[in-house]
């Protein structure tokens, strides 16, 4: 429909990760004339996995963790489509959604996160459930919670991975569980928890002092942990490792580590080894200069970092930035990777682990410190500015 101001170019989102909102508010603050903005998300709801474990051990509920994406959008004066990408050509400059449509781009952007990886685990999808998607887990979470509470004998449950994203959830699961277990009457110790990881200590890359404090943590609170157990199977109620050891559990949760959507493999894109979009320091893919990827799903080639939310959240703004130099044919701004990022790990009870390169302290104070970041970046989302020059009523 021609509306008679000046042609518009058409920039598509995909995914409303921790990127793309903070696009979406600056695009808020500053809409263009000449680019309309489509974004392309599979949940509506957008969870900050920051606070999952919190929402787990009780502490946060569905809205506290979680961002609307469609008043954002409308904040931005961008197009909410709920769906999910599955397809990209970019030769056309189309992607492909999984109820049908083919929406065509002339910029794009993808911040879809990950999943965990189970592809060398057979059986796993079927007799467990990775922690991501989130809203799919929150499911789990709340069957899992009907589960126990029914149950009339010990229930065991295995997290499989040590990585912070495993240690912060079997920990939440615990707290979560014990604190409704004990509100119904019941015994807590009827509920075992365990850990599975495949290097021989936990939180594999983090400083040994911080290891150290998770490892006596988690035997103070009686979770048994599994060292180079390498998970290669799931049957129901049993998990197979590598070495020949079998151990029964009556749940099990999957946080491995981080694996691309497989979808990307057949766009033709340059990839890194682990399937993830190669990009550059303007977070532009090295094979096409059309497309973005920020977050979990993009591989800064020449400055890898972990996957993690914190440099999701700083790849925003250079994101918003180069998105909009495309359309103006600005200058790109490169992306400054932090050597040493903050890592705030919460323990399931309010208390939380905080370290920084050699740095590291514990305490309730930690937790809410941690708290204040978490809802202070939540509220950035949740209660949008008004846009500069718009007046109530106009
Ligand atoms: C339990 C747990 C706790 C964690 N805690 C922390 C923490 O405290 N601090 C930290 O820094 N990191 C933490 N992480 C890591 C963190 O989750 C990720 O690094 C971060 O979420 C990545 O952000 P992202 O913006 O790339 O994607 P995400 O936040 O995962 O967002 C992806 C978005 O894309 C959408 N989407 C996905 N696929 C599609 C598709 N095909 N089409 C359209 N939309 C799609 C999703 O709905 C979602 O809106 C934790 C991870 C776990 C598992």
């Amino acid at each position: 429909m021609d509306r008679g101001g000046p042609p518009q170019k058409h920039l598509v989102l995909v995914g409303g990760g921790h990127s793309h909102v903070e696009v979406l508010r600056r695009l808020g603050l500053a809409r263009s004339e000449t680019v309309r903005v489509t974004l392309i998300g599979r949940d509506r709801f957008t969870p900050y996995s920051g606070m999952l474990p919190g929402v787990v051990a009780g502490h946060y509920d569905f809205a506290d963790a979680h961002i609307d994406l469609k008043p954002l959008c409308d904040f931005a004066g961008a197009h909410f489509i709920e769906d999910r990408v599955v397809g990209l050509d970019p030769d056309r400059r189309v992607v492909r959604c999984a109820t049908g449509p083919l929406i065509s781009y002339d910029i794009l952007s993808i911040n879809i996160g990950s999943s965990p990886n189970l592809a060398g685990i057979p059986g796993a999808e079927k007799v467990g459930v990775p922690v991501k998607p989130i809203n799919g887990f929150l499911v789990y979470w709340h069957e899992l919670v009907e589960r126990v509470l029914a149950a009339q004998g010990p229930v065991r449950i295995g997290v499989i991975g040590t990585g912070a994203g495993g240690i912060e959830m079997v920990l939440a699961v615990q707290y979560g569980l014990h604190q409704l277990l004990m509100a119904a009457g019941r015994d807590p110790a009827m509920v075992t928890l365990s850990l599975f990881g495949r290097s021989d200590r936990v939180l594999a890359g983090y400083a040994p002092g911080v290891q150290a404090r998770f490892e006596r943590i988690l035997r103070a609170r009686g979770i048994i942990v599994h060292s180079n157990a390498v998970v290669i199977a799931a049957e129901p109620g049993l998990l197979r490792c590598a070495d020949g050891r079998d151990y029964p559990v009556d749940e099990m949760l999957f946080v491995t580590e981080a694996g691309a959507p497989p979808w990307l493999r057949e766009a033709g894109i340059t990839l890194d080894q682990h399937g993830f979009i190669a990009v550059n320091l303007a977070l532009q893919s090295l094979s096409h200069s059309t497309i973005f990827a920020a977050g979990d799903v993009a591989s800064v080639i020449g400055a890898p970092r972990p996957k993690s939310g914190v440099f999701a959240v700083r790849q925003g703004p250079p994101l918003a930035e180069n998105l909009r130099s495309s359309f103006t044919g600005g200058t790109m701004r490169y992306f400054q990777p932090q050597n040493e990022a903050l890592a705030l790990l919460s323990t399931g009870d309010r208390y939380a682990v905080a370290s920084r390169g050699g740095w590291t302290m514990e305490g309730r104070l930690m937790w809410r410190w941690k708290d204040w970041i978490d809802r202070r970046f939540m509220r950035r989302y949740q209660i949008l500015p008004s846009r500069p020059g718009e007046t109530a009523g106009a």
